[in-house]
């Protein structure tokens, strides 16, 4: 029988999900400014399902992306990636960030962005091959946006845009991704066919963490939330998780309780 590395080295191995879990997050406080961000947060995402990240404006979710990812330091805390420290699995993971947050004011075709997602195994100075083309115009391919191939990025709508981004992530061919409020201001029919996509993921045996605000379409999209004010309110399946009452905590008295109730309640 084969030991594995962490149950012979206690601690790490006491703890349910640090070791299975694609994204493991302990105590993690993150600070702009004298006021946290993040509050000593706990998370342990649930391998294979997608995950919805919930809470009011300004409650901390862009802020424990990046943190996930290292690209906001934490004041504390630390994130496990498939059970080993994020830097040796920046691989495994895609982002897709807030779409406001990107701003393409020189010229880069649609094709081109999406190659950057292979970056990583192109390496800087790395041949452009036909496969690799072949690659990227097969994710353009899955997010309906082929055509555009040729396109300057500049010159999409935003849910176009928000379509590309998502096939650069693709690209990678990552085991985790994070979309940070991928649906924000997008099309009906972006908002399909990225819902699409991200529920093919899952059939592959992917994970998947949204930043999503459209409480609404949480059953319909998600296996489980998380619920987040600064500090943690709620973790776990939809049915579990997703109550009036952990909306009502998340949320304080944004939300009116008739909508709660309404938004909530089981089907
Ligand atoms: P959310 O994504 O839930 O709306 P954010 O993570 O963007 O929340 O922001 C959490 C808090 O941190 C907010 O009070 C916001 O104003 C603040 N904040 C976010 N980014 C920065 C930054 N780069 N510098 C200073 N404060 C920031
Ligand atoms: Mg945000």
């Amino acid at each position: 029988m084969q030991l594995s590395l962490a149950s012979q080295n206690g601690q790490a191995a006491r703890e349910p999900g640090l070791e299975t879990s694609p994204l493991a997050i302990r105590g993690l406080t993150v600070s702009y400014g004298e006021k946290p961000a993040v509050f000593s947060v706990d998370m342990t995402v649930v391998p294979g399902q997608m995950t919805a990240i919930i809470g009011p404006n300004g409650a901390g979710k862009s802020t424990l992306l990046k943190a996930a990812l290292g690209i906001v330091p934490p004041v504390s805390g630390r994130v496990q990636v498939f059970g080993r420290p994020l830097d040796h699995q920046r691989g495994r993971i895609a982002y897709v960030p807030q779409r406001a947050s990107v701003d393409w004011d020189f010229p880069t075709r649609v094709i081109d962005v999406v190659m950057m997602g292979l970056y990583r195994e192109l390496g800087l100075l790395g041949r452009i091959r036909g496969t690799h083309r072949q690659i990227a115009s097969d994710c353009l391919d899955r997010v309906g946006m082929s055509e555009f191939a040729d396109r300057q990025i500049g010159q999409l709508s935003g849910g176009q845009q928000q379509r590309v981004f998502l096939a650069r992530a693709l690209a990678q061919g990552a085991d985790l991704y994070l979309l940070d409020e991928p649906f924000a201001g997008v099309d009906a029919a972006t908002e399909k066919a990225i819902i699409g996509v991200l529920k093919a993921l899952r059939a592959e045996g992917k994970t998947v963490v949204v930043v999503h605000h459209d409480l609404a379409t949480v059953r319909d999209y998600f296996d489980n939330v998380f619920l987040i004010n600064t500090r943690k309110v709620a973790e776990g399946s939809v049915a579990e998780a997703f109550t009036p009452d952990t909306l009502q905590s998340a949320y304080g008295g944004r939300l009116a309780t008739a909508q709660i109730d309404q938004i909530a309640r089981p089907a």
